[in-house]
C-alpha cells in the first residue's frame, strides 16, 4: 500500500500549548509523522509518494526542502474548493491569516493560543481583535498556531486528497496527515486539527462521483467531535467512532452513544464510547459491532480515521491495546 506524505508539516511546530492549567511542550509535533515515516521504511510497508506543494504561486514544485514559512502557500485550486465543501470560508481565511495578525499585537510569541471563547453572544459577527478571533474560531487552549501551520494544514489536506486519488486507481492507500484532522469542525480549530483531512477525502469521492457513497470509522482515542458534526445532518456520509468516554475524556461534550444523526440523517452516525482500561478483547468486539453497521450502509469508499493513541503506552490516552493487537485489527479491516 503507497503512503501519501507531504513535507509541509514541518512548517508547524509550535513550542508550547495549555494543558490543564500549564504551558507543556506540545504533544502534537512534527517528530511524530517521522516516526511513522521511519516505521513505514523499516518495515517495507510500501513506496512513500512525497507530495510536490500544492501551489499555484511557485514554479518550484519539486522541491524536497520545506517551503520558508514566510512564504504562504496558495493552494490548488481544486483542493481549496474541496476544504470549501466542509469548511466555512471566513474561517479558512482564518487559519490563513490569524498568525500574522497576532504577531501584529504579541510580536514576540511564536504561536498563538486563545484565551477567552464566546459562550456569550453566538451569534455574534466575527471580532475584529485576534484575541477574540482566536477564541471566536477555537473550542480549546492547546491548538496553537504559527507562522506555518496554514501551510501544514494545506499540504495535510493535499495528502488527503492524493490519497483518493490512488485508492480510486489501486484500492487503498495511507495518507499520512499531519497536522490530523478529526477534531476539526465547519468553523473551529481544536484537539490539534486545523482541516478535516476525513471530511476532505469524503467530499473528494463524491465530487467525483456524487452518487458514491461513503463512511468514516475513526479509531482514534479522543472521539471525532469534527468529523461528526460536518456529517450530522448529511445522508451521505455515514460516520462510526471507538472512543474513550467522553464522560472523562477529551473532547467532552461530543461522543455520546445517543448521537446518532440529524434530522436529515437518522441512524448516519454511531458512537461506540469505551471506558478507560479497554482491553483487545472488549475494543475487537466493539470493532466488530461499528464494521457490522457500517457493512450494512454498503459503503462504496471507507476511509479510517487511524489515530493509534489507543495503544497502552500512550502518553494522553487510557486504553491497553498492545502492538501486537493493532496487527490483528489491520488483518480485521
Ligand atoms: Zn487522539
Amino acid at each position: 500500500m503507497k503512503t501519501v506524505y507531504s513535507l509541509l508539516h514541518h512548517e508547524h511546530a509550535p513550542e508550547r500549548e495549555f494543558f490543564r492549567g500549564n504551558l507543556v511542550e506540545c504533544f502534537e509535533k512534527p517528530d511524530r509523522a517521522l516516526k511513522i515515516l521511519q516505521e513505514i521504511r523499516k518495515r517495507s510497508l510500501g513506496e512513500i509518494v512525497t507530495l510536490p506543494a500544492p501551489t499555484v504561486e511557485s514554479g518550484n514544485n519539486n522541491r524536497e526542502e520545506f517551503v520558508d514559512s514566510t512564504t504562504v502557500i496558495e493552494p490548488d485550486a481544486d483542493l481549496l474548493r474541496l476544504i470549501k465543501l466542509v469548511h466555512k470560508e471566513a474561517y479558512i481565511s482564518f487559519v490563513r491569516t490569524i498568525f500574522q495578525e497576532w504577531r501584529r499585537v504579541v510580536p514576540t510569541q511564536s504561536y498563538a493560543l486563545p484565551h477567552t471563547f464566546n459562550r456569550l453572544a453566538k451569534d455574534r459577527a466575527e471580532p475584529a481583535s485576534p484575541y477574540a478571533k482566536l477564541g471566536y474560531y477555537s473550542f480549546d487552549t492547546g491548538t496553537p498556531i504559527t507562522a506555518g501551520t496554514w501551510n501544514a494544514a494545506i499540504g495535510s489536506a493535499w495528502c488527503a486528497f492524493k490519497g483518493k486519488e490512488i485508492v480510486r486507481k489501486e484500492g487503498m492507500a495511507f495518507a499520512l496527515c499531519r497536522p490530523p484532522g478529526h477534531h476539526a469542525h465547519w468553523d473551529i480549530c481544536g484537539g490539534y486539527c486545523f482541516f478535516n483531512n476525513a471530511a476532505i477525502a469524503a467530499a473528494a469521492f463524491r465530487t467525483h462521483d456524487p452518487t458514491a457513497t461513503v463512511a468514516i470509522l475513526d479509531v482514534d482515542y479522543h472521539h471525532g467531535n469534527g468529523t461528526q458534526s460536518i456529517f450530522y445532518d448529511r445522508a451521505d456520509v455515514f460516520f462510526a467512532s471507538i472512543h474513550g468516554d467522553p464522560t472523562h475524556d477529551y473532547p467532552y461534550f461530543l461522543g455520546y452513544a445517543d448521537e446518532t444523526g440529524g434530522q436529515n440523517a437518522p441512524g448516519q452516525n454511531a458512537n461506540f464510547p469505551l471506558p478507560r482500561g479497554t482491553t483487545w478483547d472488549q475494543y475487537t468486539r466493539v470493532l466488530d459491532a461499528a464494521l457490522e453497521k457500517i457493512e450494512s450502509q454498503n459503503p462504496q469508499y471507507l476511509i479510517v480515521s487511524l489515530g493509534v493513541d489507543t495503544f497502552r503506552g500512550d502518553a494522553i490516552s487510557k486504553f491497553l491495546l498492545e502492538s501486537e493487537d493493532f496487527r490483528t485489527y489491520a488483518l480485521t479491516e
